[in-house]
């Protein structure tokens, strides 16, 4: 008995598309609805030699028409140039979100063979976008420093196709799977080929399970329901593959209707139990990736399909956050609250590693990434659903980002404040507070907070709101990632209209002269607008958001600050609030910047804090200072009414810099002027921070409450309540 433990699929190779593309298009539709799980297109080149309708093409559009089926594109090597090989292949994998697959075979008896191991180099080497440039010298395939790309979230399944030994010996030496038309090889030719695999597999130091079979099958009206078992139980096939033509509706609804039951049942008949899993066996070179100290062989298995290793093709788009670089050894992505439950068990049982929760991944004070630990990347958690419309009330998800917020509530005529940049994470955002563009009109994010569904360290889920868990809904309202990892929040949000948004820049030669005319103009201006002031050497940079969308209202509240200093530039529009959250496009998260960051609150800005400020510009210390301007109604809400206390203060400073020891030199004054610190945007984990941050009452509430509800500390990626204990100064 050979059997790899893999769940049996069914699926269909689709003939007739290169001379009829739409119907084969229809097929391929009909298909998935019935229940096949693979589409193929086989490339079938004439005998003039000339191709008909592209597979590839075929392969696209059939992707875009289906949900669910995967979409394989079968193509001779030694007829098409690898590279577009691979740079098609990986547009499919992108597009149709991780359904696509690569079937390599060659006609040509000339050289075929060295084709298709060279093409899977190639492939291969420009799917892997962890390096920057690939040269490959082949027979038949060339790369000269290429670079390599699309970037994948999961690398294309690569298989080979034929008939020949040989390819059954290269499938076992590097492929993902082997098909081969039953009819060519017969059940002798199958097991025999199987038995080489299997030896190329083990002599190449793989796993044989790495490579999954599938047979192709004539379509027939009496399929022979044992036959096809043991092809499964005896022989080791997972995918059963009908070739099918327009005219073979009837005995494909059939097949999958009458015969792929039968043959799922004999087969579960036939072995023993538990024999089939359907988690990923992944390849050898890239299990020799692994990090110590983590169980992945027991990943759970409903996380276990969309967990990333370092050795996976999506390993770089999720080893690094927005500031910070890392390389963690494990990044679980759960996509329901059970499945979060499920990853903080295993972290749990991880409790040795450092273990990082992300939601989109801007982290400043929370790193949400980490070097050999764990990640639990809640990014899929991104549902924004109305609940009540009468009440403005929205359930978000902790994985959706703020300018998906923004648009989803922009047709109802309603806006949350967030912060200053659309692709932060609403996890991060509403733990910590939320200092955002209509702040003083509205208050922070978290002040619109009514129900928060989060997963406790003994991976409970529970949720917390004003009447349910009222100590928790205390704390999440800003130390929210001491305490567990948020799935959904229910916010209630605000009718805001189109508003006047604000881009106004300074000649500013005198920094301390600047920032009090700002503080004094800030002072009188009504609460509608939020005025952002970035200052450098030189020269000032006003942001603001007045909520309203009359053009008059606007110019009155913004022109006392276009006389702070002489105007270089000036842009004002009225907008949706989803657009000033749209204005930046996403970039991919690498780590770039690193930067530290330090913060402070402060009542007013004094002509102390403005003096010790502007020396701290002239140092060239820091390379970005930048103040949020509060009160309002952020100020409306009593201090001990959230973990976020300091509602006292007017402005909110973030200063980064690259040097730890220098920014700190120059900041130590400004922080003498200053009253405690928002937590998100420090990044220097000193005990004495978390004082800062919090006032002594709030501390020791938290720290009650956190000794009650995570007595392993297992949330300590940021800011840990008990760090005051572990005195684990960074260098950051
Ligand atoms: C470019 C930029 C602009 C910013 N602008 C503003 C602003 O205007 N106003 C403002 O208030 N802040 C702002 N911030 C700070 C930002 O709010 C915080 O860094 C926030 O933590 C980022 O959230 P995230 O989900 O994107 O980050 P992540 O890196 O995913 O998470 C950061 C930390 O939050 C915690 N966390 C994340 N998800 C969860 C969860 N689901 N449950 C529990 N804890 C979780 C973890 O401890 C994690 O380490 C900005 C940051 C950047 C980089």
């Amino acid at each position: 008995m050979t059997n790899y433990g893999h769940p049996v699929e069914f699926g269909l190779e689709l003939v007739g598309g290169a001379d009829a593309p739409g119907v084969a298009v229809e097929l391929a539709v009909l298909g998935e609805r019935l229940g096949y799980g693979i589409v193929t297109f086989p490339e079938r080149i004439r005998e003039d030699d000339e191709v008909r309708a592209d597979e590839w093409t075929l392969a696209a559009w059939t992707a875009a028409r289906t949900n669910t089926a995967r979409i394989a594109a079968r193509v001779d090597a030694s007829v098409r140039p690898a590279s577009v090989i691979a740079r098609s292949a990986g547009t499919l994998q992108l597009l149709s979100g991780g359904r696509g697959m690569l079937m390599l075979g060659s006609a040509s008896a000339q050289g075929g063979l060295d084709a298709i191991e060279e093409a899977v180099a190639v492939v291969r080497a420009l799917h892997d976008t962890s390096t920057s440039s690939v040269s490959l010298a082949g027979t038949h395939h060339h790369l000269a420093g290429a670079e390599p790309g699309p970037g994948l979230e999961r690398a294309v399944p690569l298989w080979l196709h034929g008939t020949g030994t040989a390819v059954a010996d290269m499938a076992g030496r590097v492929a993902d799977g082997w098909a081969v038309d039953l009819a060519d090889v017969g059940i002798d030719g199958l097991a025999a080929r199987n038995a080489l695999l299997d030896r190329a597999a083990v002599d190449a130091g793989r796993d044989a399970r790495e490579v999954r079979r599938s047979v192709t099958l004539a379509l027939s009206d009496a399929f022979d329901v044992d036959a096809l078992v043991a092809l499964v139980v005896e022989h080791g096939v997972s995918s059963m593959v009908l070739r099918v033509g327009s005219g073979d509706q009837l005995q494909l609804r059939t097949f999958i209707d009458e015969v792929a039951p039968a043959v799922r049942a004999g087969v579960e008949r036939s072995l023993p139990p538990g024999a089939l899993s359907s988690r990923p066996l992944r390849r050898a070179d890239v299990r020799a990736r692994r990090r110590p100290g983590i169980d992945y062989d027991d990943v759970p298995e409903d996380l276990a399909e969309t967990a990333v290793e370092p050795g996976d093709a999506g390993f770089s788009g999720v080893r690094s956050t927005y500031l910070r670089g890392g390389n963690p050894g494990l990044v679980l992505r759960p996509s329901t609250a059970d499945e979060v439950a499920s990853a903080v068990g295993f972290a749990h049982k991880h409790r040795h590693l450092p273990l990082g929760v992300r939601s989109g991944g801007h982290g400043i004070s929370g790193r949400s990434t980490n070097d050999g630990g764990l990640v639990i990347d809640v990014g899929r958690l991104d549902d924004i659903t109305v609940m009540d419309e009468a009440a403005r009330l929205v359930r978000i998800g902790a994985g959706a980002r703020w300018r998906d917020v923004a648009r989803a509530l922009q047709p109802y005529g309603w806006a949350l404040t967030s912060g200053d940049y659309g692709g932060v994470g609403v996890g991060g955002l509403a733990t910590a507070g939320g200092i955002g563009f209509l702040a003083r009109k509205h208050g922070l994010t978290i002040d619109h907070l009514r129900a928060v569904e989060m997963v406790l360290a003994d991976g409970t889920l529970v949720r917390a709101s004003a009447t349910e868990n009222p100590g928790l809904f205390w704390a999440v309202r800003g130390a929210g990632a001491n305490f567990g990892v948020a799935v959904a929040f229910e916010f209630v949000v605000d009718e805001v209209d189109e508003v006047g948004w604000a881009q106004l820049a300074f000649q500013a030669p005198d920094p301390a002269a600047y920032l009090e005319a700002f503080g004094r103009v800030v002072a009188d201006t009504p609460r509608d607008t939020t005025p952002f002031l970035v200052l450098g050497q030189g020269v000032a940079q006003v942001m603001a958001m007045v909520d309203s969308a009359d053009p008059d209202v606007i110019v009155a509240q913004l022109q006392p600050f276009a006389e702070i200093a002489p105007l270089v530039q000036q842009q004002v529009v009225v907008a949706p609030y989803a657009a000033v959250m749209n204005m930046f496009p996403e970039t991919p998260h690498d780590g770039r910047g690193e930067p530290v960051s330090r913060s402070a609150f402060v009542r007013e800005i004094t002509p102390g804090f403005a003096s010790a400020s502007a020396d701290l510009i002239r140092s060239g210390a820091s390379h970005w200072y930048q103040i949020r301007t509060v009160g309002g109604a952020v100020a409306d809400v009593a201090p001990e009414a959230t973990a976020y206390a300091h509602r006292d203060a007017g402005f909110a400073l973030a200063v980064m810099g690259s040097n730890a020891q220098r920014l700190d030199r120059w900041f130590g004054p400004v922080r003498d002027h200053s009253e405690g610190l928002y937590l998100s945007f420090e990044s220097d984990r000193h005990p004495d921070r978390l004082t800062d941050a919090f006032p002594p009452a709030t501390l020791d509430r938290l720290r009650r409450l956190k000794a009650q509800l995570d007595p392993d500390n297992l949330f300590r990626d940021n800011f840990s309540l008990t760090s005051a204990l572990d005195d684990s100064r960074s260098a950051s």
